[in-house]
């Protein structure tokens, strides 16, 4: 027994020696994009609460209701009694709202993803992922025992090769829609075309794309006009949507078909309904008027006027992720280090997240900042020599 913690003991020194071990905060309070913790009041730039929706009150109000007529937990799996009346509004309510025939409430995306590879996939399968694809989609195609193929990022070319030499019986695309560290969308365009030409399914994750992209934040689809009876969408609630869970969506025998098959639904409990009821309030809030997505898109448009006056590298992107790559895991600490004594919350993202040596600082911008949050982000940025 001494041995076995003695070895996870070198490895995590190891990890200390590369500048990669990670630390969590305990968040005490939280009012729009600030948080208050014991070192106390930071102004938010990793959140992925891009419209602000997790201290919305309607969301908040639409939880309370829920919880006081079924209680707090669904009981059981979907299939078994824990399904209720708020997962099906909200399954009927997000598959109109992406223009998709139906859905279906998983868990979380991490789950979804997991669940509806591992169903389509099989031994007869080949899975093809962008290199730079979010973790659950790697461990998904890993899950399923396809033949999985890992293509350079963005690359349409390589992917058009990888499928033109593949015999599988059944072929997958997998992709981000936006990926998660870099903030630029995928050539899903191209990707569908080329599915089209070689019977694939054209597997979608809209993490980061739902309640941002498209009108009024009906996400990437909606955003590259694209529809096809071959997408499988996912896209999570836990981000823009301000709560917690994930939908998948599609054809409704492809729907079916995960009801049925996919593992991570079948025997997990379902989802809390409060969650699935704060999903239906969310869409609520983005067709209405009232919509934050506005005041996003005006924050997004602020950084980008505000960086290029700076002379700061960013690449020009629609969606709320922006960063900027500083190189070595000890340089993108010490950055977000010192913008953290500046009251401002900015995070390092590293190996294994991102590739070696583009470790970065990832600004997210929220509808819940203020532009003179954002006018003192880039004031803070600029100062630091080390990325400017
Ligand atoms: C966050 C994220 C997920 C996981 O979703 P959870 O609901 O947090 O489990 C999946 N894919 C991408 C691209 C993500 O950013």
């Amino acid at each position: 027994m001494a041995g076995l913690v003695e070895g996870l003991a070198a490895g995590l020194a190891a990890l200390g020696r590369e500048g990669l071990v990670r630390t969590r905060r305990v968040a005490e309070a939280r009012e729009g994009a600030t948080l208050g913790s014991e070192s106390g009041r930071l102004v938010d730039f990793s959140s992925n609460d891009y419209l602000g929706l997790s201290t919305h009150p309607a969301l908040a109000a639409a939880a309370h209701a829920a919880i006081d007529q079924v209680g707090t937990g669904a009981g059981a799996s979907p299939l078994v009694s824990g399904h209720f009346r708020a997962h099906e509004e909200a399954e009927a309510r997000f598959a109109t709202f992406v223009g998709l025939p139906r859905a279906l409430l998983f868990g979380s995306g991490y789950a979804a993803n997991l669940g509806m590879l591992e169903a389509l996939g099989g031994r007869e399968a080949a899975i093809f992922g962008d290199r730079l694809n979010h973790a659950c989609l790697v461990d998904g195609a890993i899950l399923s025992r396809a033949a999985f193929t890992r293509l350079p990022h963005g690359d349409v070319g390589a992917l058009a090769s990888a499928l033109e030499r593949s015999a599988a019986r059944v072929k997958i695309v997998a992709t981000d829609a936006v990926f998660s560290m870099d903030g630029d969308v995928a050539p899903l365009r191209e990707t569908l075309a080329l599915c089209e030409r070689h019977d694939a399914w054209l597997v979608i994750d809209d993490a980061h794309g739902i309640g941002v992209l498209g009108r009024e934040g009906r996400g990437t689809l909606d955003h590259l006009g694209l529809a096809s009876e071959r997408i499988v969408y996912m896209a999570t609630l836990g981000k823009a949507l301000g709560g917690y869970g994930a939908f998948v969506a599609g054809h409704a025998t492809v729907v079916e078909w995960l009801l049925q098959k996919a593992r991570t639904y079948v025997f997990s409990t379902a989802l809390p309904p409060a969650c699935a009821a704060v999903a239906t309030a969310a869409i609520g809030v983005l067709e209405s008027p009232e919509s934050p997505l506005r005041r996003l898109r005006g924050n997004i448009e602020h950084l980008a006027k505000r960086a290029r006056e700076a002379g700061l590298a960013l690449r020009p992107s629609p969606t709320a992720i922006h960063p900027l790559v500083v190189g070595e895991p000890q340089a993108a600490v010490d950055a977000s280090q010192a913008l953290e004594r500046a009251g401002l919350r900015v995070p390092a993202i590293r190996p294994p997240t991102v590739p070696r040596g583009t470790s970065r600082l990832r600004l997210s911008i929220s509808a819940a900042h203020a532009e003179a949050d954002i006018d003192r982000l880039v004031r803070e940025l600029a100062a630091l020599r080390a990325v400017a």
